[in-house]
């Protein structure tokens, strides 16, 4: 059987390209991934995705759209893609030892936390070395937790940490803020958070646990510790493209470059969301963008 999309991906862009293909009749196959839906499942209120006055839990607002999709006949399967041919057509993806062949595919498998990249972070990972506070955060009732990074995930990640821990601190390399005001304002007021300036996490200290930092001011160099049960860490995303690589065009970060809209490279193969767009990388625009695909898969498909 081929489809006549394949959609790679379940996040906000992929669930929104299957709700437009599957109700334009399209036949559409979404491999959503072992975990599926995307980083919302992580989240928890949503506030600024448009139509939720009161806001949303990321997960239910998830549920609903997968529904929606589904609803329209989007046929969705929970493998995760482990290689991709876009050399011939129809187009091959290979998921849970499965080969799935479609007319037309839609890349939309978002991005993931980036690692400091030390020896000491991939040991005690899972032993108090943590990327998400959503689901982590319960595990740290009144420690004293620390989040690396100064940007928006790093404040909510903190914010989250606060309704648990005794403390929280946030350690930041520079000596301002990349976050957006609102949560910048939000962490300042809150009064378990506290920030570390100008410092870089050298070492994660603990055997078998989490037991504290090893931290380095950038600008002297100065070394110290600080003791702490658990360190969350918020530096931002990298883009989920390795099984794309040498298959579709990718910048020097390894996102996928969208020509004209949201086509890519090859012809019938498209791009929607965080693994194209490092710039906005908000739900909206990857709901907006998997939309767009959508409709431009829809065009190289029936001309219209
Ligand atoms: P980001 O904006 O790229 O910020 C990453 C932060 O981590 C920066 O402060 C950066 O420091 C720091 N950092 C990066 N690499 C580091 C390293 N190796 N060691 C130490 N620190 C490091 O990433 P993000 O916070 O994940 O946000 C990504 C995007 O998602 C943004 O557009 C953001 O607005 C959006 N977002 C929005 C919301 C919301 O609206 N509710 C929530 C989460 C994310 P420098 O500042 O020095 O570069």
């Amino acid at each position: 059987m081929v489809y006549d999309v394949v959609i790679l991906g379940s996040g906000p862009a992929g669930l929104t390209a299957a709700i437009y293909t599957s109700r334009a009749r399209l036949k559409t196959l979404v491999v959503a991934g072992t975990m599926w839906g995307g980083q919302l499942m992580f989240t928890q209120e949503v506030e600024n995705f448009p139509g939720f006055e009161k806001g949303i839990l990321g997960p239910k607002l998830m549920d609903e759209m997968r529904k929606q999709a589904e609803r329209f006949g989007a046929e969705l399967i929970f493998e995760t893609a482990t290689s991709a041919d876009f050399k011939s057509k129809p187009f091959k993806v290979t998921a849970g030892n499965k080969v799935y062949k479609g007319k037309s595919v839609i890349i939309a498998t978002g991005s993931s936390a980036k690692w400091l990249g030390l020896e000491s972070e991939e040991r005690l990972r899972g032993r108090g070395v943590s990327v998400c506070a959503t689901c982590d955060a319960p595990f740290f009732r009144n420690k004293r937790v620390v989040v690396v990074g100064g940007g928006d995930t790093a404040m909510e990640e903190a914010l989250v940490l606060s309704k648990f821990a005794s403390e929280v601190k946030i350690i930041h390399r520079r000596d301002k803020l990349r976050a957006s005001k609102y949560l910048q304002e939000k962490a300042f007021e809150n009064p378990k958070i506290t920030f570390v300036w100008n410092s870089t996490v050298q070492e994660i200290l603990g055997k078998d646990r989490v037991a504290g930092v090893r931290l380095k001011r950038v600008d002297s160099d100065e070394e110290s510790n600080l003791s702490c049960d658990a360190v969350f860490i918020a530096i931002g995303y990298k883009p989920n493209t390795e099984i794309f690589e040498g298959q579709v065009e990718l910048d020097q970060r390894g996102y996928i470059v969208a020509r004209e809209a949201t086509r890519t490279s090859i012809d019938g193969v498209f791009v929607a969301g965080n693994v194209e767009d490092y710039r906005y990388r908000q739900a909206v625009a990857a709901a907006g963008a998997g939309c767009k695909a959508a409709l431009d898969a829809k065009k190289y498909l029936i001309g219209t």
